[in-house]
């Protein structure tokens, strides 16, 4: 017997409609790349991204098709969220800091007919136009009528200004209703091999993970919570806060470009931020800052870090400001949280060095994924705190595979490898402690050491190299090339450091190029990564 129950699609466009008549007056301020700040509301919002989805209807776009971003976060980026998938259209978020080869890549792989963009990516957009011509039709740049220069762009991609399409486009009256398992957005990750891969989120996965970000034992916020999200949303959908926050009313202040710690402080301390969720880097900075300038926040009371391991003295360094930081951890695959350091009996009155040694725990799962470790004989190893396993995850909103990739599928119930290593302790606080795969984590951005190492063989000069991730203090980590010469060459590391210029996003160029006569191999041929590391970069 079925139950007597309603039974209603998890769309996200539920999601807004909730909040412009429940939390109508609630604000999203945005910085625009002028530093001009802008405000709006939910009610306002809700109407625009009704308004937009007309527009993007005439602009021929059609349920299912992809529909790319490249932007960072802001009241119109928001409205793109809502109108897009919406209207049962994918929204496809690029992030920007990729290497333009790459974003053309996903551009063509993804087919995005429409791409929207802040002002201060048109120039990149405009560069990348002519090789995906085949499939773009039109760029839309995120401006007021009039403000935006003409671009220089192939034949068959119009350019368009965002505020004049909206304000001509014919309000439309209802969201639509259809399958909450339908595609509604898109973000590619770098792989350890080969080329980006798309993952795919659906209405259905997109609600149930923001319910589960916003848990009392995880963000946790409110209608009175005033929150800040540095994470951006080209990437994995900044962990579900523009559906989280207008889930339940909470003010959003969007830091567009200006990220730098003066302007975030600055932006922190005018709108009354208590909430604000970034990478460690970001956080780093910050805490930085404040203690050349002394002083303490207005209004901040907790961040939520994720992305890379939080430090411990970070910790230590935002309590002395007044400030909990907490951490979570998942990846583009899982949307991305699947584990949050929410307190527990056993943990909650922890005090001192016992309660640092407790924050660097990536966390316990949140209801509706589970995580495991799984150690070298197959089965699950036990919550011991020391049983050190590779770490995989199930759930509600975990990838089972990738856009167009169907050999990349995996069944409803299996268990998704995240590729990272760790343990779990007895209380179910999973503890990373390596990443099985060799990319390199600079700043929140993945850098792929295949990728190097590929273009590093590519010069003359060049036999064998390998890439390898050096601690850094400001970054996390920063890329190290070790290159082993051609017989009879001399290879130069300021001169191979300029090879990789246009090549790879201008993060990406190794800091240091090693010479040395010959790279560690193991049994099967493979360079032995964690020996350089031991050798070059300090690891054990
Ligand atoms: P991405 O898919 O780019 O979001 O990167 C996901 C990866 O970032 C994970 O597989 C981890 O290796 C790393 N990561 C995410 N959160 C944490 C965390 N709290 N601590 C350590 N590493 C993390």
């Amino acid at each position: 017997m079925l139950g007597l129950m309603q039974r209603r699609e998890l769309l996200i466009s539920s999601i807004i409609q909730h909040a412009a008549r429940h939390h109508g007056e609630a604000e999203i301020v945005s910085r625009r790349d002028d530093g001009r700040i802008v405000r709006t509301t939910y009610r306002a919002l809700e109407r625009r991204a009704r308004k937009l989805m007309g527009a993007l209807r005439e602009l021929g776009v059609r349920f299912g098709d992809r529909v790319a971003t490249l932007a960072m976060n802001s009241d119109r980026h928001l409205e793109l969220y809502y109108a897009i998938s919406g209207m049962g259209a994918v929204c496809h978020t690029i992030n920007p800091r990729l290497a333009p080869n790459d974003i053309a890549y996903i551009i063509g792989h993804a087919e995005d007919h429409v791409l929207f963009v802040d002002a201060c990516f048109a120039p990149l957009a405009a560069a990348i136009a002519p090789r995906v011509a085949a499939v773009l039709r039109a760029i839309v740049v995120l401006a007021e009528t009039g403000e935006m220069k003409q671009l220089d762009l192939p034949p068959g991609v119009a350019q368009l200004d965002y505020e004049s399409l909206v304000e001509a486009a014919d309000e439309q009256d209802d969201w639509p209703v259809f399958d909450e398992n339908t595609a509604s957005g898109l973000c590619y990750t770098s792989g350890t091999t080969g080329m980006p891969k798309g993952v795919l989120y659906s209405h259905r996965s997109s609600l149930l993970h923001a319910y589960a970000v916003n848990s009392a034992d995880a963000v946790a916020m409110r209608a009175t919570t005033r929150v800040l999200p540095v994470v951006p949303m080209f990437h994995v959908n900044a962990w579900g806060l523009p559906y989280a926050a207008p889930m339940v009313g909470a003010a959003l202040i969007m830091p567009g470009r200006h990220l730098d710690p003066v302007s975030l402080r600055a932006l922190m301390d005018g709108e009354r931020v208590d909430l604000s969720v970034g990478v460690p880097t970001v956080w780093l900075a910050l805490v930085h800052h404040m203690r050349q300038t002394g002083g303490g926040f207005r209004t901040l009371k907790r961040i939520m870090s994720g992305g890379a391991a939080l430090p411990r003295a970070l910790v230590a360094a935002f309590a002395e400001l007044g400030v909990e930081a907490c951490q979570g951890w998942g990846m583009t695959e899982t949307s991305p949280v699947v584990t949050y350091n929410g307190p527990k009996p056993a943990t909650a009155a922890l005090t001192g060095e016992a309660r640092l040694d407790h924050a660097v725990r990536q966390g316990r799962a949140l209801f509706g994924a589970d995580v495991r470790a799984v150690g070298p004989d197959g089965a699950e190893a036990p919550w011991d705190g020391g049983s050190q396993g590779d770490i995989s995850c199930r759930g509600h909103w975990i990838a089972k595979g990738y856009f167009r990739a169907p050999e990349s599928e995996i069944a409803d119930d299996a268990w998704f490898p995240t590729g990272d290593v760790g343990l779990i302790d007895p209380d179910g606080f999973l503890l990373l402690t390596d990443r099985s795969k060799d990319l390199i984590k600079s700043g929140g951005e993945w850098i792929s050491s295949i990728e190097l190492e590929n273009i590093a063989v590519g010069h003359p000069d060049v036999a064998e190299a390998a890439a390898i991730a050096a601690p850094d203090e400001k970054w996390g980590e920063r890329p190290l090339l070790i290159v082993v010469p051609r017989q009879g060459h001399e290879p130069r590391p300021e001169e191979l450091r300029a090879f990789f210029k246009g090549k790879v996003a201008s993060f990406a160029i190794p800091d240091r190029v090693i010479v040395a006569a010959e790279l560690p191999h193991g049994a099967t041929g493979k360079i032995l990564k964690h020996e350089l590391r031991r050798l070059y970069a300090g690891g054990k």
